[in-house]
């Protein structure tokens, strides 16, 4: 019985791929079952909009779960920086409307190669890890709605699947200049595309003029003079005639007639058009249609949007940190373990560290999320190797900042003791920089009392000074160093223990 029941759901769901696949063109919202839930729900909205215009109160907060997508051995997932570009690009895009993004948690370690080109073979596994509460958004490399027919693979860019309810976007479409998310989002509330009807099959010459009476998608053509926008076309009135389905190169549409003879005269800035040429800033959502998105979002069915929504943290970013170690174009004391350190920021809540061979990080980069802090050691560097690195500070919200200015260190072939001190929970050095005649004061808190030597190095790694063994004391511990007869520079001081060795970078001015 079991069985039979299963193979009943994958009859159901294997139709709903069949229907689907009639998708050409750029979105993959082009048709078939998906094409008509989409505009089932626009035109339950259009009526909810009519009973109950939307009152814009506060801004909403709408929660995103990023699911950065590898082929199954861990290659090709879509660069961070580029997902925190697009965010703060969706952001703007958004703002006129008071509708903004967050993110609520990024998955960047789904290794699987189904997702990654072929999602209609992988929505069981996707489902698994969807977030419930979010606006899912996955980040591919062939946006695979249905299994491709022959010569479509890679046309299209994007995608919402109405019955998961979730968005897919291939990761070459991700970033500031791409208007794909944009537009996958607006199906995500309930859009369709300003062209409906021509989705599959543009207005062309072999059509001709005046355009027939229904588009070859069997939807009533939309006139130039708006006498029949509401039924016909997107159903919305204040977007103009659009019969370009796809094709049309350039931003300036002169080409079809509607039924009556009159040349039409889309707007191809709409977000919901497929005129992807236009200038990149000039794209927007017309007020219709965000009103018709804020009722999609105030629907019962968006509910589980809200559970759990926060007000993420809103402190705009406005500084840039300073890279304070490892010193730019100085040498790391060892190659095994290097703590990278740089100054915190207001408003960042997260900091992407990006280290590669190569100053464009593009050779095999290494980055690292770190969350509420503004260090963090990373033991994968070689020896004697040239590094580059940079940090971008972020938070859920404030994804616009940009990285720091490129630094560069080297590491030598030194081992150092890689384990941090357990029983150490906080020290740090003052003043730093320090004058030659000064006294360092350390300050060290401890959870339990231990022995520890402390001596300086410099910044090639030869021990220029011993400091001597001092006991550190559970709880708080002040220890004075004279810096006198040492030239200017700068300085590790290394606190070591059986357990391991922590080090603190000194700079000494003359
Ligand atoms: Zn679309």
């Amino acid at each position: 019985m079991k069985k039979l029941i299963l193979s009943a759901v994958f009859m159901i769901f294997g139709m709903a791929v069949l229907q689907a696949q009639t998708n050409t063109g750029p979105c993959g919202n082009g048709g078939g079952e998906w094409k008509e839930m989409i505009i089932e729900r626009l035109l339950r909205n259009k009526q909810l909009l009519a009973e109950d215009p939307v009152q814009f109160r506060d801004v909403i907060y709408v929660p995103v779960r990023f699911h950065l997508v590898a082929n199954s051995s861990g290659t090709g997932r879509v660069v961070f920086g580029r997902v925190l570009e697009q965010l703060c690009k969706l952001n703007e895009d958004y703002a006129d409307f008071d509708m903004q993004f967050y993110i609520k948690g990024v998955n960047d370690n789904i290794n699987n190669t189904a997702i990654y080109n072929a999602q209609y073979n992988a929505g069981l596994v996707m489902n698994q890890l969807k977030d419930p509460n979010a606006l899912n958004i996955w980040i591919v490399d062939v946006a695979a709605p249905a299994a491709p027919s022959p010569g479509d693979e890679g046309v299209i860019l994007g995608y919402y699947n109405p019955g998961r309810d979730w968005v897919v976007v291939r990761r070459d479409q991700v970033g500031a200049s791409s208007v794909t998310l944009p537009h996958e989002v607006g199906h995500f509330f309930s859009l369709d595309h300003t062209h409906n009807g021509w989705d599959s099959t543009p207005w062309s010459s072999s059509i001709g003029n005046p355009a027939p009476l229904f588009s070859p998608g069997g939807v009533p053509t939309e006139r130039q003079d708006g006498s029949n926008c509401e039924n016909s076309g997107d159903f919305i009135c204040d977007t103009p005639p659009d019969y370009n389905g796809f094709g049309f190169n350039g931003c300036n549409y002169n080409i079809a007639q509607d039924p009556a003879g009159v040349f039409i005269n889309p707007d191809e800035q709409l977000f919901m058009s497929y005129f992807l040429n236009c200038t990149r800033n000039n794209y927007y959502f017309s007020p219709t249609q965000i009103n018709l998105m804020m009722t999609d979002y105030n629907h019962s069915s968006r509910n589980y949007l809200r559970t759990g929504a926060v007000t993420p943290n809103l402190t705009e970013i406005t500084e840039v940190p300073t890279l304070t170690f490892p010193i730019n174009n100085e040498t790391t004391p060892g190659y095994n373990i290097v703590n990278f350190q740089w100054t915190a920021v207001a408003g960042a809540d997260f900091y992407l560290l990006e280290i590669d061979r190569v100053a464009t990080f593009t050779l095999n980069p290494i980055r690292i999320i770190v969350a509420g802090a503004n260090s963090r050691s990373v033991t994968t560097l070689e020896a004697n190797r040239t590094y580059f690195w940079r940090v971008r500070p972020y938070s859920a919200y404030r994804t616009c900042a940009l990285s720091t200015p490129v630094a560069t260190f080297k590491t030598n072939s030194t081992v150092v003791a890689t384990q941090e001190i357990e029983a150490l929970n906080e020290w740090t050095v003052s003043p730093n920089p320090i004058i030659s005649q000064g006294a360092l004061q350390i300050s060290l808190q401890a959870e339990k009392s231990f022995d520890g030597d402390f001596s300086l190095f410099n910044a090639a790694g030869q021990l220029v000074r011993s400091l001597g063994r001092h006991r550190v004391q559970s709880g708080a511990t002040y220890l004075e160093f004279s810096m006198e007869g040492l030239s200017s520079g700068v300085y590790m001081l290394a606190l070591s223990h059986e357990e391991g060795r922590e080090i603190r970078r000194v700079v000494l001015a003359k």
